[in-house]
């Protein structure tokens, strides 16, 4: 199995590479912002829950993203056909990558690499801001932007020490066209598959 996660600050085009590389690997991809917003679009318990954090920028707790991960990954890779799963948005905090790795471990797998999205926080947030308008995403203001981007610094970069220890990480520049990125990406992945 492939196991991408994709990694990078808010606004860094994690989603938007996932989409090309599912289509390209024959991946699931799991974006854990994808799940709690249509928890929230669903109205459910859990939805009215993560919206409480996300509209402020910050994250849903580690025990309750860890339980909703397991869940999710166990139902996205029951397809015969599914080669691997690109991991958007998940882990964010030191914790949430160990039980990333736990988990995969149960079920007799790893994390095949790490694909670090580098963008200046300057082209970031004019990207989020441009989103907001078009999406009307109620965490695409400046305010909560800013949140976001504070929450990423402290909490999600020591992640990448982390896989940098594990010879995991792969840093790919997140400035240019969405071709030349997904290239770039693309090329990398090809070295580890
Ligand atoms: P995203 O779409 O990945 O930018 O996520 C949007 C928001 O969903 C984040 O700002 C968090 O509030 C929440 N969220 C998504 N993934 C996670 C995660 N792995 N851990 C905690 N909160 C998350």
């Amino acid at each position: 199995m492939l196991n991408i996660v994709i990694f990078g600050a808010p606004g860094s085009g994690k989603g938007t590479q996932s989409i090309n590389l599912i289509e390209k690997y024959k991946l699931a991809h799991i974006s854990t912002g994808d799940v709690l917003r249509a928890e929230k679009a669903a109205e459910t318990e859990l939805g009215k829950l993560a919206d409480s954090y996300m509209s402020k920028g910050q994250l849903i707790p580690d025990e309750l993203m860890i339980d909703i991960l397991a869940s999710v990954f166990d139902q996205k890779t029951k397809n015969e056909g599914c080669k691997g799963v690109i991991f958007d948005g998940f882990p964010r905090t030191i914790p949430q990558g160990t039980a990333l790795n736990e988990m995969l471990e149960e079920r007799g797998q790893k994390i095949s690499a790490v694909v670090s999205l580098d963008v200046p926080e300057e082209e970031l947030i004019e990207r989020l801001l441009n989103r907001g308008k078009l999406t009307g995403r109620n965490d695409d203001n400046y305010e909560t932007i800013k949140a976001r981007l504070d929450v990423y610094y402290n909490q999600t970069t020591p992640l990448k020490e982390l896989y940098e220890k594990d010879g995991k990480l792969y840093s790919v520049e997140g400035v240019g066209s969405v071709e030349d990125i997904f290239a770039r990406i693309s090329a990398l992945i090809d070295r580890v598959n």
